[in-house]
């Protein structure tokens, strides 16, 4: 099939590189021309696994294309996915500039029937605004164009970074949102051909109308930022009783209508999703009057959580870190991206370089992109910036450091020498913002270890 693909983010690419390795003829748009000569000339903007192999195998063959040319964009695909960004408004609200520009483009162009998907991820009623732009485009145009059929869809993603590849091949569901017009059961038709590759082993389509669709997306988002919330909260109180975090976890996690994944303890999440997606939800609801009271507090509790290390140091180090070192192991948001969208790790580093520490740090694979946000976060404090060290190896980034602060539980953190650790840092001390070690195997191996509502196990 001929699919479009507005917008080659994280989202844009993955889903045109797995369509076009299913075997469709794909046209990826975007406006930044930078991007798209990236990727003509055989490079990934973005790092996610087993993506540039799909990406570089399609290219070669014809049938994933890279272009800022709007006009033919519009002409390629009876499918056209929107998959811009959707950034917070100023009042957090869904800006949806990006979305509606798409649509505009499409109603200037189009002289055929087409379907529009809404991949991005956008407030109820979204579907609605997208079709009256797209319509008033064609009731612009001389002749005018009214005539021309069109049905937007939703189908919002529900893939991971860092795990994009495998979870657009391979997802939980599809949810599809359509309405019962002609032009509905046209372009229900044309979906159910699209994706039927992923039902063969059995169905994972769950229809719907287009409002339940876009809610969806934001509900399984508010959901999982929910579970993180809690157990943050949970865990920072665990501190104060004398209660293990991790033992509780799995006491709760074995129960099936709790279910273990999503129940880590950590030092906050970001990224480009929860966040945002967490205050729009939020933002909808105060549109109709209504205050999501549990969605506030996740979103405040999320917020306190990044502090949670930078207060742990500054409880055993005191208010007053000039003169100290610390290293910093993992600066993306998550595991498998180099995405700095949200990161904990900005936040800690704004604390800890503030407060006059100076710091070294490394990620596996975030570290050009850290570079380059990092930059940004300090500009007008270079010399705060100049304080901050970018080591090519994790041993590396120990060196003469007061303490190791651990953000990203990337796997090469998980089991380090630490015999060699030990070498490297000035003293042993740990604060895991992701409870990647056993206390009381670091008390026994002589580390001062702070993890995330463990404190129980390292009590003396
Ligand atoms: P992104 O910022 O990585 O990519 C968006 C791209 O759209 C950019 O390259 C931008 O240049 C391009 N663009 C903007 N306006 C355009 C236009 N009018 N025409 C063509 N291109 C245009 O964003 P992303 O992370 O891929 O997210 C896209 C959407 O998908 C968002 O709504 C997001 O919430 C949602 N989403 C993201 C993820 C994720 O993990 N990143 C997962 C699920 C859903």
């Amino acid at each position: 099939m001929k699919i479009t693909i507005i917008g080659t983010g994280y989202v844009g690419l993955v889903t045109g590189a797995c369509l076009a390795e299913l075997g469709n003829d794909v046209f990826c748009l975007d406006l930044d021309e930078k991007k798209i000569a990236m990727l003509n000339s055989g490079g990934i903007p973005i790092h996610e696994p087993g993506l540039a192999e799909i990406v570089s195998r399609n290219r070669a063959i014809g049938r994933l294309r890279f272009s800022t040319d709007i006009e033919a964009s519009v002409a390629h695909g009876q499918i056209q996915f929107i998959a811009v960004g959707t950034p917070p408004d100023e009042d957090g609200s869904a800006d949806l500039q990006y979305v509606l520009a798409a649509a505009r483009n499409i109603g200037k162009y189009m002289t055929d029937f087409k379907v529009i998907v809404d991949k991005s991820t956008v407030p109820v009623g979204t579907a609605d605004r997208v079709s009256a732009a797209i319509q008033a485009e064609l009731a612009a145009r001389t002749p005018t164009a009214e005539a021309l059929a069109f049905s937007v869809v939703s189908n919002p993603e529900f893939l991971k970074e860092g795990a994009a590849v495998e979870d657009f091949m391979r997802p939980d569901r599809i949810v599809i949102g359509c309405d019962d017009s002609s032009e509905g059961q046209q372009a229900r038709t044309l979906m159910t051909q699209l994706y039927a590759p992923f039902n063969r082993n059995h169905e994972r389509t769950y229809w719907m109308d287009v409002r339940s669709a876009e809610f969806t997306k934001y509900a399984a988002n508010a959901m999982l930022a929910t579970r993180i919330s809690f157990m943050n909260e949970l865990a920072n109180l665990a501190d104060k009783v004398g209660a293990d975090i991790e033992a509780v976890r799995h006491g709760i996690g074995s129960d099936p209508r709790i279910g273990h994944s999503f129940l880590y303890a950590g030092c906050g999440y970001g990224g480009s999703c929860f966040p945002k997606d967490v205050q729009a939800l939020e933002r909808t609801a105060r549109g109709y009057g209504q205050e999501l009271l549990i969605l506030r507090a996740v979103e405040q509790v999320n917020n306190n959580q990044k502090h949670v290390l930078g207060n742990k140091i500054v409880a055993r180090f005191g208010e007053d870190l000039s003169g100290k070192h610390f290293a910093l192991w993992g600066l993306a948001f998550k595991p498998n991206t180099d995405d700095m969208r949200e990161a904990s790790s900005r936040v800690l580093l704004r604390e800890l370089l503030d407060r006059g520490a100076s710091v070294a740090v490394h990620d596996p694979v975030a570290m050009a992109e850290a570079k380059r946000v990092l930059e940004l976060d300090f500009a007008t404090t270079p010399d705060v910036l100049a304080r901050l060290h970018f080591c090519e190896t994790q041993m590396a980034a120990l060196q003469g450091a007061d303490a190791l602060a651990i953000v990203t539980e990337w796997k090469t953190y998980r089991s380090p020498d630490f015999e060699l650790v030990r070498q490297h840092l000035k003293a042993p001390v740990i604060f895991d913002g992701r409870n990647l070690y056993e206390p009381t195997v670091m008390s026994e191996i002589g580390f001062e270890y702070y993890g995330i509502g463990r404190s129980v196990l390292t009590r003396k």
